[in-house]
């Protein structure tokens, strides 16, 4: 049944741009289909979780056994009285943690290539407890995504609440143009702008424009630009997130003022790109250093927020560990693992001749990257947590989890992992707007977005992998698996987080049964290499295909023009 819905999805693609006598690439994404009877239950009047303990997202400690109710879709009330005689529902969750849904930062969907069916990416995202996506973006087809949006709001799709930003184009000529982008940017649905590297006087007139609308802002600030707009640049210009490395590195340089990259460096060669970039850690002036402390209280100053996704740069650390990562086998698709596999013409797919001095380099590197992400928050900074999943090894939902295990690596404790995955993320889309809160704790008056689990995360973050932790079982001396989200809740509605992971695991075993043919493939492939971008004003986006949905690494080479 599954194997046959799948290949028929599949075939429908083919034979419908076959039709329009286009390439497949004026096709997007498949919607996720509408939410079955079956998948999700509530929301209720009244929805009771019973004796749980609370893990609340503000850095408080645990505390229970609690009871939860829920009217309709928000937190009514915590208390350890009793519960209300006319409830609709009840979840015994004795011994189980409550904890906020995740909010994942930094999320693209798949492609055509690599995943053509959004509901792939939503699931496994809903399975982990990611509970809101903030798109950077989603899919660069602001229509598709703001129906998508719309679709999640209404709970039609088993998906997770979307923020959807979006890319001005990148080759903006003047900073008027820029402006007017920006000014259009609201009405066409857009809450946020992803920025690249771009010259100083669009990224100003880009950001002054975002602040005067309440619209949000996070850059990836790339090599090919960051030599006029490094991470303290763009902040003293009023953005409101760094995410990835780029820029803190190089406004770090201790004896250049760009990285002092090897004379045959070439950016288009992907090696080069990911690999030298790693070089930088011992380039700037040290941890702890004068230098070093300024420049994290000058953030602190501006509330510059901090969105590191360490997990997408850590297969360059152990590449043999990311490619055999125990979940890939039944829930990262055929089609996303080829895509991972090494490849000059698959984005982040840079493994051409991957050495152990290039692992040394990028091991060096996360050590004094975790040592500015930690201090910054020592300081009071504001971390958050992204996974820009979908490259480089890094499969949705675990990829997420993975970005925990980091944090807690770079000196986090596991409460300020929590919260930096909770609070921080919804604070960081809410800010901007200059409105509180409306979900990322557990309190009264909050929207229902949490999950449940029934290990305790703190006292080992990897029971939050879909497919549990590794534990002995002393009772049957035999390894099992423990943990896993049991139950994700959002806006009030609780799904089943393990069948949805094993709806994920349909779909992966579906495409192995039937892989694409391959001239199928072929079309694919040319078809992710041409998204469509988003088109705030129509017209405005059509030079800018280079890589557009190749989201991590590429914003839009917004100075590819302009050299
Ligand atoms: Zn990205």
């Amino acid at each position: 049944m599954f194997a046959t819905h799948r290949v028929f999805v599949f075939i429908t693609i083919l034979i419908v741009g076959a039709c329009l006598g286009v390439p497949s690439f004026a096709q997007d994404l498949v919607p996720a289909p509408d939410r079955r009877a079956d998948e999700g239950v509530g929301p209720f009047d009244q929805l009771v979780i019973k004796d749980c303990i609370v893990i609340d997202g503000t850095g408080a400690p645990p505390r229970g056994p609690v009871n939860v109710l829920i009217k309709q879709n928000r937190i009514e009330k915590i208390s350890s009285g009793k519960i209300p005689e006319d409830v609709d529902h009840v979840i015994e969750a004795v011994g189980m943690y409550l904890l906020p849904g995740f909010v994942d930062m930094h999320a693209h969907l798949g492609s055509l290539q690599k995943a053509p069916e959004a509901e792939y990416c939503y699931k496994l995202w809903m399975a982990h407890g990611v509970t809101t996506v903030r798109g950077v973006p989603l899919n660069g087809n602001n229509e598709w995504v703001i129906k998508e949006k719309d679709r999640s709001a209404k709970n039609e799709i088993v998906a997770p609440r979307i923020v959807n930003y979006q890319r001005p184009p990148g080759n903006l000529k003047t900073a008027e143009e820029a402006r007017q982008w920006v000014e259009a940017a609201p009405g066409q649905g857009i809450e946020g702008l992803k920025l690249g590297a771009y010259r100083p006087e669009i990224m100003q007139a880009l950001l002054r424009e975002a602040e005067r609308l309440r619209l949000g802002s996070v850059a990836h600030l790339a090599q090919t630009g960051v030599a006029h707009m490094d991470a303290m640049d763009a902040a003293r210009m009023g953005l409101g997130t760094v995410t990835h490395y780029y820029g803190h590195f190089e406004a770090l340089l201790k004896d250049h003022v760009v990285q002092p990259w090897p004379t045959d460096y070439n950016y288009n060669n992907e090696q080069d790109r990911f690999g030298q970039v790693a070089r930088l850690w011992d380039k700037i002036h040290p941890p702890g250093s004068p230098e070093w402390k300024a420049y994290l209280e000058e953030h602190l100053e501006l509330g510059t927020v901090f969105d590191p996704t360490m997990t997408i740069y850590s297969a360059g650390r152990d590449l043999m560990r990311a490619r055999r990562a125990e979940w890939h086998d039944q829930y990262t698709l055929p089609s996303l693992m080829q895509f991972f596999e090494p490849s000059r013409k698959n984005h982040g797919s840079y493994w051409f001749d991957w050495t152990t001095e290039d692992e040394v380099a990028w091991r060096n590197f996360y050590h004094v990257w975790m040592q500015l992400i930690n201090d910054y928050k020592k300081m009071g900074g504001r971390v958050t947590t992204g996974a820009d999943s979908g490259f480089i090894y890094d499969t949705y939902g675990f990829g997420y989890i993975e970005e925990l295990e980091l944090l807690q690596e770079a000196g986090f404790h596991p409460l300020e992992v929590i919260q930096c995955a909770t609070m921080n993320g919804a604070k960081t889309i809410f800010d901007p707007k200059r409105k509180s809160i409306e979900f990322g704790v557990i309190q009264p008056g909050l929207l229902a977005d949490m999950f449940l689990i029934e290990e305790n995360p703190l006292q080992n973050l990897k029971v939050l992998y879909g497919h549990g932790a590794l534990r002995l079982n002393d009772e049957t001396g035999e390894p099992g698996r423990v943990g896993g989200v049991r139950w994700t809740i959002k806006d009030g509605v609780v799904y089943d987080a393990k069948q949805l992971l094993a709806d994920v695991a349909a779909m992966v075993e579906a495409q192995k049964k039937a892989p694409p043919p391959a001239e199928a493939s072929e079309a694919q492939k040319e078809a992710s290499e041409e998204p469509e971008p988003a088109k705030p004003e129509a017209g405005e986006n059509k030079q800018e295909n280079d890589k557009t949905e190749e989201p991590d690494v590429e914003p839009s080479k917004p100075d590819k023009d302009q050299r």
